[in-house]
């Protein structure tokens, strides 16, 4: 099998191992790192019934004794109420300290499972097991953890590392492709921030058959910021590019804009506002702008500069009367701006028209 590992060098350091087929060897590589426990998979309803499975026969096989835990899938399951049910199941299930948690499917189950891991018995450890591209790229990676609170995303979380990130991008296939779009938009991100060589994979139209590739170069990236900044006070802040926004349009949609279209929105808003401010290069705006637009994203959105600047100011990243918003300078050159609350709007404003 083709697989590619790279090593996140935070706490005890961990493996990221991305390979198509890997589900079907999650236990063997689990096996290798801990001894044997009981593990439970935590999913969601719909990936319950694609690979829940294939992960729990070969956790199964390995000699673990596995449990599951399925939650109605969609980001409204990310909530204190789900949380709280699966502490319940754990302590009903009498899991004690030395036994684990496998999150298998997007963002959502790695989340709040990684929450669950961080609080259930004061903290057990728990593997990712991504499906979703986002989850691939981002959230498995960097040990964030969170639910939503109604005052808005991921207001309430810890930082908990992961034993192993087992991602088999042969999952990918059965994404719808709006689902697919969010994760492309993280990546999209990623690229923005890390370079050329990222960015241009999207630039060109050839993602789709590059998922492999792009996952290991973003987890490569990712890592390096997380190793830099575990608890986000510097630089991991730049992974939050597109975020300000992003979390605005999620919220006032009432989370039916998905986080990934939400969010390639919030870069384009960003991207064009830095641009009208002369912070921007007009190139880098514009490949920004064409290259979500060419990946069947969003560059604009309907709620406006002052909805959006209020729903942004609830967020937990607003430190006292101050924000920090991440601008794009050029293609792998992004930096953290920190601003007076007052003046959001404005800049949000700056960035509403398309090119
Ligand atoms: P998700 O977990 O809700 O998954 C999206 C949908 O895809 C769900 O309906 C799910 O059942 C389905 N699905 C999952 N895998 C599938 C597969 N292989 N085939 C078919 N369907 C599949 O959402 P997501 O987009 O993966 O993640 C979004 C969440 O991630 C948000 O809550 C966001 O806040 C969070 N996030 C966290 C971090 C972090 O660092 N922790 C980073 C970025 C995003």
């Amino acid at each position: 099998m083709n697989t590619a590992t790279v090593h996140i060098n935070v706490g005890k350091g961990y493996h990221v191992t991305v390979g198509s087929g890997l589900l079907g060897h999650c236990g063997a590589i689990a096996g290798a790192l801990l001894e044997p426990c009981r593990i439970a998979i935590i999913t969601d309803t719909i990936v319950e019934g694609l690979y829940l499975p294939r992960a729990a026969e070969s956790i199964a096989g390995a000699g673990f004794e596995v449990s599951y835990f399925a939650f109605p899938a969609g980001e409204r399951s990310k909530s204190m109420g789900t949380l709280t049910r699966i502490l319940e199941f754990l302590a009903g299930e009498k899991f004690t300290r030395t036994d684990c948690l496998a999150a298998l499917g997007g963002g959502v189950a790695g989340d709040i499972a990684g929450f669950a891991a961080g609080c259930y018995l004061r903290g057990i450890r728990y593997l990712q097991l991504p499906t979703t591209l986002l989850a691939a790229v981002d959230s498995s990676v960097g040990g964030k953890t969170a639910v939503n609170l109604e005052a808005g995303k991921n207001l309430a979380g810890l930082f908990l590392q992961p034993e192993a990130v087992i991602c088999d991008t042969g999952c990918f296939a059965s994404l719808p492709p709006h689902i697919l779009g969010d994760g492309t938009a993280e990546a999209v991100k990623t690229g923005i921030l890390a370079g050329e060589e990222l960015f241009s994979i999207f630039e060109s139209g050839g993602a789709k058959d590059k998922l492999p590739e792009i996952v290991t170069r973003c987890v490569a990236y990712k890592g390096r910021i997380v190793e830099a900044d575990e608890l986000e006070s510097g630089p991991r802040r730049l992974l939050n590019l597109g975020h300000t926004v992003g979390h605005a349009i999620e919220k006032l949609s009432g989370y039916r804009i998905s986080h990934g279209h939400a969010v390639a929105a919030g870069m384009a808003v960003i991207a064009r506002a830095a641009l009208r401010l002369g912070r921007c290069s007009p190139a880098c705006a514009a490949r920004i702008e064409k290259t979500l637009l060419e990946n069947s994203l969003p560059v604009t959105t309907n709620f406006t500069a002052a909805g959006l600047a209020a729903a942004a100011l609830a967020d937990k990243k607003r430190a006292g009367e101050e924000i920090t918003l991440v601008l794009p300078r050029e293609i792998g050159d992004c930096i953290l701006w920190k601003i007076a609350v007052k003046e959001l709007q404005g800049i949000i404003d700056a960035g509403m028209e398309p090119l």
